[in-house]
């Protein structure tokens, strides 16, 4: 049989004059968080919003030309057209207010962000997981806030692939190329013509033009190497996300770093400030500090440039999510750009190695790259300290300089518009509040009928709403209608309210979405109680190449189409931002179980907390500070000792322990009422100590004081006087490096091993200082009260020892540090005398990673 060529032709409506405005409101990524955007969109036809996953670029090119000119002439449509226009108009002229303004002047800073991933919607599908999402957050925020700021990143033609399960419960994975007129991004042009940067290959220098996203105030570059310029093969680098190979992923990290910076100064921006949102952007030390030897520096002074106006965030522990490439293969590709830079290897190498591996870790880079450092919860911050402790060698973990800032999320993407109505009224100010927990008090006084209903409704969409997907995702795989029927029998009567847990993130082994079926049968006598029925609800991507991951699908996918438990656990195909958003506002309990300490913070179930849902998690990342006794439930990680497979069982317990006895019980002590009081007020205490802690400004406020604003100080001291600073610490720091090595400390004197509360003792070492002076060094006493009842263990008092004589000649050349002091703490304390090299200049005291102990 002839099959006939296709040929594809799209008619494209023109915009009606009176409604000119709906293409710049679908080129700005403000209708990401803002519902009443794409309501508007939706409004005009429903059926195609839906069709095109609320793409708004591309239903203005597909919509019928006469619901637009209908939509024109709708009174009521115009005037809800205005409304929003106005608030996008209000928006966009805030200024930044006076917290913002008096740590970043926006005249004279620019905070640079880069990132390999950005999830802002589902619309731009640039993200896989958590990072890409908390990078869209940050971003929104950072508008929301008008923080001078700019961010950086790669444009995927295809983007993370779109996810289906098939009737064996296996994961296809189908990458679906977007074109960028579909896309909320322009072309970036420069005097006329399209903006190309390059970058050196080897054996040939790659292109990349640049994108343009609008993010309400700020502005998002991506890079983009489809460019006729290229080679076939080079025009695919930026192709997939996380896709190919090794060399794929180091030359799309080449692009981001190194593409990154020559992008910003193509167009004329000077950042003074740079944030490396985790090791894939970490090249963009070596761009930086290439420039500046072009202007004279040494390699080492450019560093202390660059590094002192670089923060570097880690934001995970699991080894696969730090890129470590091989010698060989950073020889190969960084040669002929570290030949054009006039650095060599051994430069980038002694920068990056890791556990003397002969390879590059991109998360070493970061950090020796970068003086300002962070995790992303407490737990993860100090994790982090103990992995990449040896970057600091000489320096306990627990004083090294890696801090950490707990992860928070966009309340305006998250929050369900019905919450946001009802806080409306309730408290009207509460969106400038989301920093202030007391304020969120007013959650209390919202009645508890009205609290639930808003709740119930939510619930009854995303019932609705996972009805649809699952009829979709069976009729497409050919299950039986009745087995589809009894899949969604629990989800189609609402008014029997039955409890939904959901569970929905990548599938990534650690997170052990597979820990609740540990004990089945137990599961099953729970879940299927005919008068307290559960169901729980999953979705998730595996990463193409991640088997176990794709192999937990299976599982799921298994269980869901046993006679048994169809209908109580559900799987749901291609997890992404839209289905994130109506899970997360629905679901009664949102569970989370990964293995300890891997779970660097975590972000979905703040997400959940705020729309009233109730975490169900083990004590790990942001729910380390989150949990508070009375907002959630918790599993206590058992040690990291133990064997993982007794660790797995133990913990499965504790959590079908907590969903029998306490949060099935809880849920279901309905009253006449028809909800639970109890239910009511735990979960309004999960919303009202949540949401002013894990939001994103209150996040990216953390940055700004404890970061942005010292590494923007920090880079001016650095740079000022044509860079003495920077060039005074290399030096500095070669002689200490130099020297360090036969410096030591003894006792100078007999420690007393008792004294009276009120005397005074006397504390004196000796020094050998070899050839450094006194004021390079800090020589102090760490005083640690025993632990008693009436003292809180935690922390040291830090007493300087003075230099008193240099050259001692008693002592042969040693130099004298003492100190008198006061016993700090009543009864028993200890005493430790360690000594550091020190400079005005540093940014933090401990970094050169030196330290030694009396
Ligand atoms: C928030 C979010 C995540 C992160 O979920 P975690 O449970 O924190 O891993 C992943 N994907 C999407 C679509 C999200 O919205």
């Amino acid at each position: 049989m002839h099959k006939a060529t296709e040929f594809k032709l799209e008619a494209r409506p023109s915009i009606p004059e009176s409604l000119s405005r709906l293409d710049e409101l679908a080129n700005d990524l403000f209708y990401s968080w803002d519902h009443g955007v794409r309501n508007l969109f939706a409004r005009i036809d429903p059926r195609l919003w839906q069709k095109v996953a609320h793409n708004p670029k591309l239903f203005l090119r597909r919509v019928a030309q006469n619901r637009l000119d209908e939509a024109a002439e709708d009174r009521a449509f115009l005037s809800e057209y205005r409304r929003i226009l106005s608030t996008y108009d209000a928006y966009l002229e805030v200024e930044p207010g006076p917290e913002v303004t008096t740590q970043l002047d926006p005249e004279t800073s620019l905070v640079a962000y880069f990132c390999a991933e950005f999830g802002f919607h589902e619309s731009f599908p640039i993200y896989s997981g958590g990072l890409g999402i908390l990078a869209g957050d940050h971003c929104k925020a950072a508008s929301d806030l008008g923080l001078p700021f700019v961010a950086v990143g790669l444009l995927y033609q295809q983007g993370y692939f779109i996810q289906t399960i098939n009737a064996q419960g296996q994961q296809v994975a189908r990458y679906q190329s977007h074109f960028s007129d579909e896309l909320p991004i322009s072309l970036v042009e420069l005097d006329g013509a399209p903006l190309l940067v390059s970058v050196p290959f080897p054996g040939r220098v790659v292109y990349a033009k640049v994108w343009k996203a609008r993010v309400g105030h700020i502005c998002l570059y991506l890079l983009d190497t489809h460019v006729e310029e290229n080679s076939p093969e080079d025009r695919e680098l930026t192709l997939q996300l996380y896709g190919g190979d090794e060399t794929t992923r180091i030359s799309q990290e080449m692009l981001l770093g190194i593409g990154g910076v020559r992008v910003l100064d193509a167009l004329g921006l000077s950042p003074t400030v740079w944030h490396i949102n985790e090791g894939h952007a970490a090249f963009l030390i070596l761009e930086r500090c290439r420039k500046a030897m072009a202007e004279g520096l040494t390699f080492d002074a450019a560093l202390e440039l660059n590094a002192g106006s670089t923060l570097f965030t880690t934001h995970t522990p699991v080894p696969a999510g730090h890129d470590i490439f091989s010698r060989g293969l950073v020889q190969h590709s960084l040669g002929e750009y570290l030949a054009e830079a006039g650095l060599d290897f051994d430069t980038v190498f002694r920068l990056g190695s890791k556990n003397s591996g002969d390879s590059v870790n991109m998360t070493s880079l970061g950090l020796r790259g970068s003086r300002f450092h962070n995790g992303v919860s407490r737990i993860h911050g100090g994790v982090a300290s103990r992995m990449e402790g040896e970057i600091w060698p000489q320096i306990p973990p627990e004083d090294n300089p890696i801090g950490y800032i707990t992860n928070g999320v966009h309340v305006p993407t998250f929050l369900a518009p019905e919450w946001s109505s009802l806080f409306d009224i309730q408290a009207p100010t509460w969106k400038s509040e989301l920093r202030n927990p007391d304020f969120w008090e007013f959650v209390d006084r919202i009645p508890d009928y009205h609290y639930w209903s808003v709740h119930k409704a939510l619930k009854q969409q995303m019932g609705d709403y996972i009805v649809r997907c699952l009829r979709r995702q069976h009729r497409r795989n050919g299950t039986g209608h009745s087995a589809t029927e009894r899949m969604t029998q629990h989800l189609v009567s609402p008014e029997k309210d039955t409890m939904v847990i959901g569970f929905a993130r990548r599938f990534a082994t650690y997170k052990r979405a597979t820990l609740i079926f540990s004990d089945l049968e137990r599961l099953e006598r729970l879940l299927t109680d005919p008068e307290r029925p559960v169901v729980v609800v999953f979705a998730g991507k595996a990463h193409p190449k991640d088997k176990p991951g794709q192999q937990m699908i299976r599982v799921i996918h298994d269980l869901a189409m046993q006679p048994a438990l169809m209908g109580h656990i559900i799987l749901l195909e291609d997890y992404d931002q839209a289905m994130a958003r109506r899970l997360l506002c629905g679901v009664d309990v949102w569970l989370n179980t990964p293995e300890y300490p891997k779970e660097a913070s975590g972000t979905s179930g703040e997400k959940a907390a705020l729309n009233g849902a109730l975490n169900l998690s083990v004590l790990d990342g942001w729910w380390g500070e989150g949990y508070n006794g009375k907002n959630g439930w918790t599993i206590n990680p058992r040690s990291i000792d133990l064997d993982p497979e007794f660790r797995n069982q133990e913990e499965a317990r504790d959590l079908l322990d907590l969903i029998e006895f306490e949060v099935i019980p809880l849920y279901y002590n309905r009253a006449s009422q028809g909800y639970s009081k109890g239910w009511v007020q735990r979960s309004k205490a999960s919303m009202k100590t949540i949401t002013p802690r894990f939001n994103s400004q209150r996040m990216v406020m953390d940055y700004v004081e404890r970061y942005y604003q010292p590494a923007c100080t920090q880079g001016k001291k650095l740079s000022a006087n044509n860079y003495q600073l920077a060039t005074e610490l290399a030096d500095w720091k070669e002689r200490i490096r130099r020297d360090w090595k036969g410096v030591s400390l003894s006792v100078r004197q007999r420690m007393p091993a008792e004294c009276l509360h009120d005397q005074e003792i006397n504390l004196a070492v000796s020094v050998q200082l070899n050839g450094l002076k006194p004021e390079d060094v800090h020589v102090e006493c760490l005083v640690t009260p025993e632990c008693t009842g009436t003292h809180e263990c935690t922390g040291s008092d830090r007493i300087l020892l003075q230099c008193e004589a240099e050259d001692d000649e008693q002592t042969g050349g040693d130099t004298l540090f003492s100190a008198r002091i006061l016993p700090p703490y009543p009864g028993l304390q200890s005493l430790r005398i360690r000594m550091y090299p020190f400079h005005e200049g540093l940014t933090h005291p401990l970094e050169m990673g030196a330290m030694i102990w009396l």
